[in-house]
């Protein structure tokens, strides 16, 4: 079976986890149609599932911004983030979200 082509807005990166609700993601998108390069430790993403923001580290896992973080991004990047979170959340209530409904918040 051929594999299913990857749209241009789109990079596949193997298997990472939410650190928020567990969803696996396999690719990431810049999501508004702009060619996506291979993500590089301290890139942005957003769940897909639970739409936390969410940072590569060094090693390239995913972990939550910290507050610090999220008050350094700049004014592009708060827009972007806004706009991703935005759409997902219009996904989630057209399609609801993927896998199912997102689990209760855990206490970390
Ligand atoms: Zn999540």
């Amino acid at each position: 079976m051929m594999p299913t082509p990857v749209p241009p807005d789109v990079r596949l990166i193997g298997e990472r986890h939410c650190p928020k609700c567990g969803y696996t993601f396999t690719a990431v998108g810049t999501g508004d149609g702009r060619p996506a390069s291979d993500p590089t430790p301290g890139d942005f993403t957003v769940c897909m599932k639970c739409i936390a923001v969410l940072v590569f580290d060094s090693s390239m896992a995913l972990r939550e911004l910290t507050t610090e973080e999220l008050w350094r991004l700049t004014r592009e990047e708060v827009r972007d983030l806004s706009n991703m979170k935005g759409r997902i959340a219009y996904m989630h209530r057209v399609c609801g979200p993927p896998g199912g409904p997102v689990p209760p918040m855990q206490e970390s």
